[in-house]
């Protein structure tokens, strides 16, 4: 993105991270459907597919050999262990979006948000967080999914991620989903409003550099 005349709007970054239980992932899926301009990353990982996860659609899913070598191609622009297995987006997908002009939401985790404050310092950057612990293990209870000692681990790595927030440049905390939802589009349209974002466009049309 640039406001200088003549370079073309490039799409924005929105970066979502969260702990496992807080409802980002079902956050990430109803948000592309309002903002049709708005992609989803599809991410590489090394860890087996789920029931119902569909090769290129969920993930790229991909042997730990494969991932190294893309590493070492230097074909991530972020890339990070979560629960043991390897998570990356590819610079590609990344570069493939932005350059069609459409925006991109990438559902990773808080040391791949790290690395990417570091290269993409225009992305938004928006933290998901629970009303509270016990809020958080009700919540994780209730799906029903996971045994007693993975709830135990999820508590431990919420504890540790949510710390993490205060490097974020918005926090939604999701009390009630609606309203999360309700504030993850003000945020997303709030930023394509922002100056720097319209300028490219708007120059041309009044001739604003002139
Ligand atoms: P899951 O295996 O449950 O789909 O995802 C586990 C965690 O990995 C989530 O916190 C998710 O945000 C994170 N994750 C998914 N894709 C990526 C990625 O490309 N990079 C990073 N750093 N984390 C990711």
């Amino acid at each position: 993105m640039s406001s200088e005349p003549g370079i073309s709007p490039r799409g924005t970054l929105f970066v979502v991270s969260a702990p496992s239980g807080t409802g980002k992932t079902t956050l990430c899926k109803r948000i592309v459907d309002i903002f049709p301009n708005l992609r989803q990353s599809v991410s590489f990982t090394t860890r087996a597919m789920r029931p119902g996860e569909r090769d290129g659609v969920d993930y790229f899913f991909v042997s730990p050999q494969t991932f190294a070598d893309m590493v070492a191609a230097k074909a991530f622009a972020e890339w990070a262990e979560v629960h043991g297995n390897r998570y990356g987006t590819a610079i590609k997908t990344l570069e493939d979006w932005r350059n069609a002009g459409c925006d991109v939401l990438l559902d990773i985790d808080i040391q791949g948000a790290a690395q990417l404050r570091k290269t993409y310092d225009q992305g938004v950057f928006v933290f998901i967080l629970p009303p509270d612990l016990v809020e958080l293990r009700r919540r994780l209870e209730g799906r029903g999914t996971d045994a007693p000692e993975v709830i135990e681990r999820r508590i431990a790595n919420a504890r540790r991620e949510i710390p993490e927030c205060v490097h974020y440049d918005y926090l939604i905390v999701n009390d009630d989903f609606e309203q999360a939802l309700n504030r993850l589009t003000s945020i997303i349209t709030a930023e394509g409003c922002r100056t720097a974002r319209m300028l490219p466009t708007l120059a041309k049309t009044f001739d604003l550099f002139r």
